[in-house]
């Protein structure tokens, strides 16, 4: 894995360079770590991340606020503030996150897109995993305002997008119809490659701070990077019309955000390798492994086909038992809020549920895939695989 490694370790020093500028520019000091109440007003420290956010994503504007509870909360402000009655969003790769389907209104759900009259439209990646441009350009029409693209692979098997992929759909899509607004769910794929889709025309990306660009200290958390004018409409759904980006108090989350982001890149590094370790792992023993031990990645996600219910749950008892935090508890499959399959989660995090802490997860139906990620340290990673290694043993469902 040796070559593999200084790859990553190239992107990570790219990456540094990248955040370590954007702080300096915004000359970041003690007083940014302050923290406000109440209205927030004139919070120096939450304008200035929010800056920086800008600044390292090559965009206008920020909203990088401990007010967004989750990634599906940013993605949801996002969505509704860009889009109006009468809009339709489209998704040209396929199915979303699922816990974006009742944000959508693909299942039904009190206070959906679709409850506000906002129509969706999907065309579905062809068979082998490329966008089907013929099928995208017929579906977009008069009404078509945004355009959806997950980056990462979520609870699919599906390959995760390159940059460069996404930077030719966004530039397809543009073509087809000039003014329409392109937003990249960007969860699981920041600083994994030097570029973002932020640099490729996506008005706005989006992505949670207990994932990668958190670095494992934001304790909450979202952003959205984007021009100016979708940033701005996000605020003031976030918030409210006319108080916008203005008001909301940091609460002395502002030190974690900064120290996070700066050790982002460097964190992002250790979980991809950890993630290539378990592909190299149980590839060999004959498991399918999404990306496969040797192919380039787009995220830090890595997908084991387990087979059957009880691999799973072996593979995430390893996980949680190699925690530095809960590590004594046993993770079972429940029925999560926003989930349509029962799911097991294992994450012995210091920040509850954070995924960029070594965790691993999975809904419990076909094809029985546990998506491992995370590991602030890469060795971290490492004795959590090998610990989901020997609960698959324990449990008889492989021999060494
Ligand atoms: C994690 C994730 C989300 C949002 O999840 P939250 O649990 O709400 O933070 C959305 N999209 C993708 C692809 C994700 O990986």
């Amino acid at each position: 894995m040796k070559e593999r490694f200084e790859k990553i370790d190239g992107v990570a020093e790219y990456n540094q360079c990248k955040v370590l500028n954007a702080m300096r520019k915004n000359r970041v000091d003690a007083n940014c770590f302050s923290a406000s109440t109440g209205y927030g007003y004139n919070d120096v420290g939450r304008d200035k991340i929010e800056q920086v956010y800008a600044d390292t994503f090559h965009t206008e504007s920020a909203l990088v606020r401990p007010q967004i509870v989750c990634g599906t909360h940013a993605l949801t402000v996002a969505l509704s503030a860009n889009l109006r009655p009468g809009d339709e969003l489209l998704s040209p790769v396929g199915r979303p996150y699922d816990t974006l389907e009742e944000v959508i209104g693909i299942r039904e759900s009190v206070c959906s897109l679709k409850e506000y009259g906002v129509s969706y439209r999907q065309v579905d990646l062809l068979e082998d995993g490329t966008f089907d441009y013929e099928n995208i350009k017929k579906a977009i029409n008069e009404k078509t305002a945004l355009v959806t693209i997950q980056r990462s692979k979520g609870y699919q098997t599906r390959p995760t997008f390159s940059v460069q992929q996404i930077a030719e759909l966004i530039k397809f899509v543009k073509e087809v119809k000039p003014g329409l607004k392109v937003m990249v769910d960007n969860c699981y794929g920041e600083f994994v490659d030097v570029v973002e889709p932020s640099d490729f025309g996506a008005d706005m990306v989006v992505g949670s701070l207990i994932k990668n660009p958190g670095g494992g200290l934001a304790p909450i958390g979202g952003y959205i990077c984007g021009t100016k004018e979708c940033v701005d409409r996000c605020a003031y759904r976030l918030s409210a019309p006319g108080l916008g980006q203005e008001v909301g108090a940091s609460l002395g989350v502002m030190q974690s955000f900064y120290q996070g982001f700066f050790l982002a890149p460097t964190v992002v590094a250790g979980a991809l390798k950890g993630a290539i370790f378990a592909a190299r792992i149980y590839e060999k023993l004959g498991f399918k492994v999404v990306p496969n031990g040797t192919e380039d990645r787009h995220d830090i996600i890595q997908a084991v086909e387990l087979k059957s219910p009880e691999g799973m749950i072996a593979f995430c008892k390893g996980i949680q038992s190699a925690a530095p935090v809960d590590s004594y508890v046993t993770p079972i499959p429940w029925a999560m809020p926003g989930y349509e399959n029962e799911v097991i989660m294992a994450a012995g995090a210091f920040v509850q549920g954070s995924s960029i802490e070594l965790s691993a997860d999975g809904p419990i139906r076909e094809p029985y895939a546990v998506y491992f990620q995370g590991g602030l340290t890469w060795y971290h990673a490492k004795i959590g695989i090998l610990t989901s290694l020997q609960e698959m043993v324990n449990a008889k469902l492989i021999t060494l």
